[in-house]
């Protein structure tokens, strides 16, 4: 199998290698074969990145939002006819199986581009009166933007983050996780070809000091990055440090509240679908699933059973459910939480376990289920990121909010239940940025998505976002004398 893209980085609407960059070694999750060896960036492509995106800057500055909007438009419309080749692109990368990529990954970044094209002519200012004079706003790009992101949803997060910075008018270099090196530049061969001046978006490969470089320095406008709590701390404070513009989209431990009124197969649903879809590598998943104490036995007896039937194997089929974890690394993590959940005295319901008869190289992990879970427990605080799912068990509304609260994290949260008063009251006191009521885990372009407290700062998507790629310039207009005291 092999995946090598024609080199590593991407630069000035050209692909670039230097291959005295570290190495970078791409590996299908599902075999453990390596599909591609590509290079970090040295400081000579970090530079040749900030150089180009500059001068595309500029350029780009100059189109008219309508012709922005077009470019964006037309991208979309390559990525579209493109999905075949790029969700199996994507599968090999991520080991995310081809069912759910050709649906959610470059489908995904397509409507982040179709939406931002179709906004980026509407941005405008304002006018204010002010008696006699007046005064208007200007809104404007922020420059160059660095993009980086995490390894589970490596287009669409790179549409996401480009869609509304290319959208205001600025040019973005993006960094994509050593993991997931790939798609990122089949999205800069496509931006060139819809029209982008080249350098508008460079692909930077690296490891964290590269996204470090690229956040510290000074030709750098804003830092979007898209990953975990702590990898947060240090690149705000990176950025922090010349005053830049962030957004944050970190990780999270989310509530997922099921009260007795439920309709239990859609609650069970949606508890397969904050935890397993990805194999469970989703920011926003509903881990802490706090399952009314009267209906406990009803929905695991139907979450196991259903989940027995679900089909784990190779990604590239298109029957496979459930894929591999990203990397050999987060397979240790997630097996060694389920031994922690173990010996911390949680029931193991089904799963745990590395699936029998599959390519023992892959990353295959069980869908698995804990019950009696207590808040206290590890598997109960931290964030897993693997399909981990564990129950908790409560008896009154005051109860379950407050301890749904508990948490450092404040990315979603979801209720389910049929009184519509409750479920209002409920979102209005959850601490979370992103909640859903009667499902889960849906975040069409149209809704800003983004976390509370630990788990982020700013939104992406919908108009929200462009709040966080743009600057607003008061211009004051006098139209009398000008008045002093002498
Ligand atoms: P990570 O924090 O390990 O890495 C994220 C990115 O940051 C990578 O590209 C990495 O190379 C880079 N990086 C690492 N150190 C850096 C530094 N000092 N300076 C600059 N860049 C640095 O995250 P991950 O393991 O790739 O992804 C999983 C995490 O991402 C989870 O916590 C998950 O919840 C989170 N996530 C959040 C969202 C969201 O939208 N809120 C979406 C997907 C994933």
């Amino acid at each position: 199998m092999n995946a090598q893209p024609t080199a590593s980085h991407f630069i000035d609407g050209a692909y670039l290698e230097d291959e005295t960059g570290r190495e970078i070694v791409c590996i299908f999750p599902a075999t453990g074969e390596t599909i591609a060896t590509l290079h970090s960036a040295t400081p000579a492509i970090i530079d040749k990145a900030l150089a180009s995106a500059r001068r595309a800057q500029r350029q780009w500055a100059r189109f008219t939002p309508v012709e922005r909007g077009r470019v964006l438009r037309r991208a979309a419309d390559i990525i579209r006819e493109r999905n075949e080749e790029l969700s199996q692109l994507e599968t090999l990368d991520t080991g995310k199986p081809i069912q759910e990529t050709r649906v959610a990954d470059a489908t995904s970044g397509a409507e982040a581009l179709e939406y931002f094209g179709g906004l980026a002519a509407t941005l405008t200012g304002e006018t204010i009166p002010l008696g006699a004079d007046l005064a208007y706003t200007l809104r404007e790009p922020l420059g160059v933007c660095v993009g980086i992101g995490a390894w589970n949803y490596p287009t669409q997060i790179a549409c996401w983050k480009a869609a509304p910075a290319l959208a205001c008018g600025n040019a973005m270099i993006f960094k994509p996780s050593e993991l997931t090196p790939l798609c990122a530049l089949k999205l800069a061969e496509i931006f060139v070809e819809a029209g982008a001046p080249a350098g508008l978006f460079n692909v930077v490969q690296g490891y964290g000091d590269v996204g470090a470089a690229l956040a510290t320095d000074p030709r750098t406008d804003k830092v979007s990055l898209t990953g975990s709590v702590p990898t947060g701390k240090k690149v705000y404070a990176a950025a922090a440090e010349g005053i830049r513009h962030v957004t944050m989209e970190l990780g999270g431990k989310s509530p997922l509240i099921i009260f007795e009124d439920a309709d239990i197969e859609n609650a069970v649903s949606a508890a397969i679908n904050a935890n397993f879809y990805s194999t469970g590598q989703i920011c926003s998943n509903g881990t802490r699933v706090f399952v009314h104490e009267s209906i406990e036995d009803k929905f695991i007896a139907r979450i196991a059973e259903r989940t027995a039937k679900a089909i784990i194997g190779d990604p590239r089929e298109d029957a496979t459910q459930i894929g591999p974890l990203v990397s050999k690394s987060q397979h240790e993590k997630v097996l060694g939480y389920v031994e922690i959940g173990r010996s911390e005295g949680a029931t193991l319901v089904f799963g745990g376990d590395i699936p029998k008869g599959l390519n023992a190289q892959g990353f295959f992990i069980e869908p698995t289920l804990f019950s009696g879970v207590t808040d206290a427990m590890r598997i109960a605080r931290e964030e897993i990121f693997g399909p981990v799912l564990s129950v908790l068990t409560f008896k009154t509304e005051d109860e379950v909010l407050e301890r749904a609260n508990a948490t450092e994290f404040g990315l979603a949260a979801g209720v389910f239940t049929k009184d519509i008063a409750r479920a209002h009251r409920m979102v209005a006191a959850l601490e979370a940025g992103t909640c859903w009521i009667n499902t889960y885990n849906l975040t069409p372009v149209e809704m800003p998505f983004g976390g509370v407290k630990q788990s982020g700062v700013g939104r992406e998507n919908a108009r929200a976002a462009i709040e966080h790629y743009s600057q607003v310039k008061s211009v004051y207009v006098a139209m009398g004398d000008v008045e002093a005291p002498f």
